[in-house]
Formats: C-alpha cells, structure tokens, sequence
C-alpha cells in the first residue's frame, strides 16, 4: 500500500554542508525530476537537507525567476477553467462540524445548471508538485504532514484527523490554484478558478486554524518563478483576515495584499500586517461594503498595474454567518463579485479566482453564495471573450 503521496528523495549537499546547499543545485535537480508529475508521487527532498533559509525564503523564487513575458496568446475557449478538489473525500467523524459537502455541492450546482456547458470546464485539481509547495512553505513542515508527523496541537490547528485521503486532498487543492495560474501564462486564458483553496491561515512553517496546512498562495510564487510576473494584487474578501499570506508576501515588494474583514472576527492574537487592511464593524451591510470595495479596487488597479490578481472569494461575510459578524445579503456579495470581476475584465488583468470561507447554518445558504462565485464568473468571462472576438 502506498502509504504517503510523497516519495522520500534524500538529497546530499555536494559540499557537506547542508546550510550552503546551493539554489543552482537544487534547480538544476527540480528540473531532472520530470517523473515529479506522475498522480500521487509529489517529490519530497530530506527536508533536513534543503531546509536552510537561504534557499527557502521567498526570495529564493525571486533569484530563480525568469523575467516576465507578456501573454499574447488567444485563449483556446472561452470557458472558465474550474478545478476542484471533492474527488478526494476526507472521512470526518459523524459529529464534525466543518461543512466539507460543500465543496461537491457547489460543483454539482454548477455541473447541473444547462446554461453554463458551454461555459465551464470542470478539471479535478492536480497534486501540488513539492517544489511549488516549497516556494512557500518550509520543507521539513510538509514533510511532516505527509508523514502523520505533525503535533497533536498541530492537528488540532488542522481541524480534521490525520487521513491519507486529507493529505492527497490538501495537495489537490493547492495543486488546483498553482495549475489555475499557470492556465491563465501558458494557454492566454484571462480568468481560471478553484473551487477550493483560498487557504489563508497557513504560514511558513505553521498554521492557525487554517483547515490546510498549505496556503492558496503557492500560485502568487509559482507565478513569479516560472513566468516572470513582477506585480500580483491578492484580494482577499473573506471575512477572516488572511494574516499567513500577509505573514508570507511581508517582505515581498512584488506582491500587494488587499484585505476586507471583518475587524472582530478571528484573527485577533496572530493578525499580521498587509500592504492595505480594512477591518470592518460588526455587522456591516451591503450599501456600507460595496462603497468601500469600489473606493478600493480602482485605486489598487491604478496604483499596481497587476500582472496577476488573486481572488479570495470567501462567502462567510453573509449575514447569518457562523464564524462572521458582518450582515452582507447574497445579493451583496453577487454585487461584491460583479465588482471584482468588472474591474479585473475592464483592465485585462487575469486572474485566478479560489474559494475560501462559507460555515452559514443552514450550510445550503454558502453554497448557493460559493455558487454564485463560479457562475458569476463563467457568464462574466464568456460574456467579456465573446464581445472581444465580435470587435
Ligand atoms: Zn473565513
């Protein structure tokens, strides 16, 4: 049986010392890995071996990147490409809270609705390849997770129970948002999305209560790294503010962090710094949140001039909310998408769309407003594809 998607590959430094392992080196060894891409055979290097900070760190991508290229293909469709995670099912015991069906629930909303198969494309979220994941997170930290080696406090931080299938799971959704990002540089699609991830509790090394150990910002690195991109907005409009890709992107000038949330709502020991926080009052409604999203979004629009925008599209502002104090209705985060999706269309910026937070009770209403993300999204894209082919 396999026991872990990983496969252990010790790595020895030529020079005998592990701390001087040489960036040159290890690039030259992720490029020799081509079977890294087979299902279920992430490459895991000896984290003890690799795990120094002078070839982890974020700038780590930023001496490997290549410089940016600007994208002039055609894109082959004009569907939004969605990859989802579900196929991989998390066995949860009876009585745990966290609504997991919701993730096939919205996929199944969307598979459903006639109107959108012309509009969408459903892929399952490939497995995260270790070394993207290592652009962002410390090696020996998911080498541990792959193994069942992390702390009991750890996992609680998780919120489910160590399980192979959380561990394909965890590396689908990652692998979703990295594979989403490279869609929109190497096939000149405008708009891709993940029907999970949005992960923005996990840092470097650890995690708060982040359902994942593994952020949704593996895509930002992947993006600098491999295709050159100098300037990435992330808007992220859960209700929780996302203190690990703050915490991540603190020190990276090329990475602007835009963050709505609800000023009471957790995080309130570990909140980090981003480039712009809005913390709001408990119970802000619609008209109050879209007056402060439309101040914003065409300011950070003309302010960054973004190769890339990250989307983090949680629905847990919904009023009713189990883990949100805001009171926004669905129309209200419809107009909220419109919003984002207009200025990102209007600018030409392409843009990756994950799912993030939705715990309303009952779970139903998240979905139809998780829903509501995706085919917003599709009919927007097509609509925007369609007006461009016809001028
Ligand atoms: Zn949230």
């Amino acid at each position: 049986m396999n026991a872990f998607p990983c496969r252990l590959f010790p790595v020895k430094s030529p020079i005998g010392n592990e701390r001087l392992y040489s960036i040159k080196s290890l690039h030259a060894i992720f490029s020799a890995c081509s079977f890294s891409k087979r299902k279920h055979s992430a490459i895991a290097f000896h984290a003890g071996n690799i795990n120094g900070p002078s070839v982890m760190s974020p700038s780590a991508g930023a001496t490997m990147s290549r410089p940016y290229v600007s994208r002039s293909l055609s894109p082959p469709d004009h569907k939004l490409v969605a990859f989802y995670a579900n196929h991989h099912v998390v066995p949860l015991p009876p009585d745990h809270r966290f609504p997991m069906e919701k993730y096939a629930l919205t996929v199944s909303n969307l598979q459903n609705d006639a109107s959108l198969s012309d509009k969408f494309d459903l892929r399952p979220g490939p497995l995260a390849e270790f070394r993207d994941l290592l652009l962002v997170h410390d090696g020996e930290y998911i080498q541990r997770f792959c193994d069942n080696r992390m702390t009991e406090q750890e996992m609680r931080n998780v919120g489910f129970p160590w399980s192979q299938e959380l561990v394909d799971r965890t590396f689908s959704s990652a692998g979703g948002t990295i594979q989403a990002t490279r869609l929109l540089f190497e096939e000149g699609r405008m708009m891709t999305a993940n029907i999970a991830g949005g992960t923005h509790h996990a840092f470097r090394s650890k995690l708060m209560f982040s359902l994942s150990p593994c952020t949704f910002i593996s895509g930002e690195r992947v993006a600098i790294q491999d295709y050159g991109v100098q300037r990435i907005l992330v808007v992220d409009l859960d209700v929780h503010q996302g203190n690990g890709t703050a915490g991540i992107f603190e020190e990276e000038g090329r990475v602007t962090t835009f963050d709505m949330f609800g000023d009471k709502n957790y995080p309130w020991k570990t909140r980090m710094r981003n480039t712009h926080d809005v913390p709001l009052p408990d119970g802000t409604e619609d008209e109050e949140y879209l007056s402060v999203l439309k101040h914003w979004l065409p300011r950070l629009v003309e302010e960054n001039k973004p190769q890339l925008l990250i989307y983090q599209a949680g629905v847990d502002p919904l009023k009713g909310d189990r883990f949100g104090r805001l009171h926004l209705s669905r129309s209200g985060l419809l107009q909220r998408n419109h919003l984002l999706y207009s200025t990102a269309l209007e600018s030409s910026i392409p843009t990756v769309i994950t799912m993030g937070g939705g715990y309303a009770e009952p779970m139903l209403a998240s979905v139809e407003c998780h829903t509501d993300v995706y085919r917003s999204a599709a009919y927007r894209l097509h609509a925007w594809q369609s007006s461009r082919v016809k001028n």
